[in-house]
């Protein structure tokens, strides 16, 4: 986790209770995060779940890998330390908009646990609903979807690092919700998925 360089900064604190927010969002609001391998369909699900959301009247926000590698942390690769540091960054502006009442869809491979944990606990120290959602394939069947052909790009050599192929995927052990996207539909995951964030009280 990144330490605190500069000094002399102090917390401002606002006005606006969490329950006065809660009042004028309608909603609670939190994190699901979507994690699994390239291609298992974080992406699918998390955009489908997003216009479920908004049309019911539920303000959603998604937060997606590549989009914000072309963006906020566009000077980072994949090394482990930069990777470390993509779900850092991205996990502090999950807690900012879940904060906000904001019902959060992060989609990122995030492979491993120790950087998810620790966005988990940055919520749950701060009283915010977080979601793991585990969206699990084999790879087989990611690698025959490749959407974006960057496993074949992998498996020739062309992307190093590359997360199932020569990078770890370490597996969640405690996810709040396990989506199996080679058995499953699209539909029925969405459904499973809105279920979990009602369930846990983001929606209400
Ligand atoms: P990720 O975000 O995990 O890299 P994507 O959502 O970009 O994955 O790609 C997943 C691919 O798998 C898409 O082409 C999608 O149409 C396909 N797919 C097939 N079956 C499913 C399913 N049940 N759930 C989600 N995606 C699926």
């Amino acid at each position: 986790m990144a330490e605190q360089v500069a000094t002399n900064v102090h917390w401002h604190e606002g006005f606006v209770t969490r329950e006065e927010r809660k009042a004028c969002m309608k909603q609670t609001g939190g994190t699901i995060w979507f994690t699994g391998l390239s291609a298992s369909g974080k992406s699918t699900i998390a955009t489908a779940l997003e216009q479920v959301l908004c049309a019911q009247g539920s303000p959603v926000y998604r937060l997606d890998g590549d989009n914000i590698r072309m963006g906020l942390n566009k000077n980072l690769g994949f090394s482990a330390e930069d990777r470390a540091e993509n779900i850092r960054r991205i996990g502090e502006v999950c807690k900012l908009f879940s904060d906000g009442g904001v019902v959060t869809l992060a989609s990122f491979i995030s492979p491993y646990k120790a950087d998810r944990d620790a966005v988990r606990a940055l919520h749950e120290d701060a009283g915010l609903p977080f979601i793991e959602c585990y969206v699990e394939v084999p790879l087989e069947i990611a690698e025959d979807r490749d959407p974006k052909g960057l496993y074949k790009k992998a498996r020739a050599g062309e992307i190093k690092g590359f997360t199932g192929i020569d990078d770890p995927y370490e597996t969640p052990e405690n996810a709040e919700l396990v989506l199996h996207t080679g058995d499953e539909s699209l539909e029925e995951s969405v459904t499973r998925a809105l279920a979990s964030i009602t369930e846990r009280g983001l929606l209400s």
